[in-house]
């Protein structure tokens, strides 16, 4: 193995691992497993590092914090071994105007071949000067990276639709990182979450540096990979729903057996995300899994409209009418649903 190969023996990777991890990547992006399982492997050890600037803004580090602590047993902590990330403020060890220099100077040697992942909303009220980083504001900062960029992939859903800074009663002019971009050819990817799933991120670099082309997106610019489906579809309490087997109340007889959390405001019929199969923290479990409801962090309206009514219903049973009132295009079980209200 080359330089790369070595650096991943140094982490402790071997070569079955990574056949392993390459598969998984694989089939996370509904390719075949042969000959991409082979590509991605081979990818990974011979591939040049993708040079990438991790940006935050407004924002509490969640989702660089998923990101970095995917175990080992995680396999999306391989790709640390494979991206080159030369500039974040949360790691890097420059402090001051030679941090900033690391940031200039990527994009002077690598323009348009650096990948620009945002974190965190951007203020836009005032000219930015909510956040501002070395004398800069985000806004600022944005507008001098973005541009000659190879792609720009938002992590979170404050970076993608500015998520709770821009809640109602904010007072930064908090917005997604769109209304920077505007009409730009750079490529841009969404992935919202609070946070982000760690695995879809690596899934998403992986695929340009395996493949050489972003994954497919939906018009809104999120890969269809991971936000192609409901939430609900693939939920493992999905068949309690459709039998109208509720939990009324936390904690009661139907929560400890696992039944569906719709009637205490789960958002999963109108939220997208591989949150059921994909998992969090190495894949060991997810909210709803967990026992609470989903809060709909991947929607464009989190907080406001989705969070809110979550937060509202707990500890009761939320009225079957007013949620059945949020339902959208994913719900195919209205008979199990309606079965529930008459029990
Ligand atoms: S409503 Fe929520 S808990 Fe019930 S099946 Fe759908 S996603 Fe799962």
């Amino acid at each position: 193995m080359d330089q790369h190969g070595s650096r991943l023996d140094a982490g402790g990777v071997d070569r079955r691992s990574l056949l392993r991890w390459s598969a998984f990547m694989a089939g996370l992006l509904a390719l075949p497993a042969v000959p991409y399982t082979a590509r991605i492997a081979e990818a990974v050890t011979t591939k040049p590092r993708l040079p990438v600037l991790w940006l935050n803004g407004q924002d509490c580090t969640g989702d660089i914090e998923a990101f970095l602590r995917a175990s080992r047993s995680s396999p999306s902590s391989l790709i640390l071994d494979v991206i080159s990330l030369d500039y974040s403020e949360l790691l890097m060890a420059p402090s001051g105007t030679a941090a900033e220099r690391s940031l200039t100077d990527t994009v002077a040697a690598y323009g348009g071949r650096y990948v620009v992942v945002v974190e965190g909303s951007i203020p836009n009220a005032a000219n930015g000067t909510f956040c501002t980083i070395g004398g800069r504001s985000f806004l600022e900062v944005l507008r001098a990276t973005l541009p000659s960029a190879l792609g720009v992939i938002a992590v979170g859903t404050c970076a993608c639709y500015g998520g709770l800074p821009a809640a109602s009663g904010g007072t930064t002019g908090a917005v997604g990182i769109r209304n920077v971009l505007g009409s730009s050819s750079v490529p841009l990817l969404l992935l919202p979450g609070c946070p982000v799933n760690a695995d879809n991120l690596a899934a998403t670099l992986i695929s340009y540096l395996a493949l050489g082309t972003w994954p497919a997106t939906d018009r809104s610019g999120r890969p269809t990979f991971a936000y192609g489906r409901c939430v609900h579809e693939r939920c493992e309490r999905r068949t309690f729903y459709q039998r109208g087997l509720f939990v009324r109340e936390w904690g009661d007889a139907g929560h400890q057996a696992g039944w569906c959390l719709y009637q205490l405001g789960c958002h999963g019929l109108q939220t997208r995300g591989n949150c059921p199969t994909v998992r969090f923290n190495g894949a060991t479990s997810w909210p709803v899994g967990t026992g609470a409801a989903c809060l709909g962090c991947t929607g464009s309206g989190f907080w406001d409209t989705s969070a809110g009514g979550a937060v509202a219903a707990a500890g009761t049973v939320t009225a079957a009418g007013t949620v059945a009132a949020t339902g959208s295009a994913c719900d195919g079980d209205a008979q199990g649903r309606n079965r529930g209200r008459r029990r």
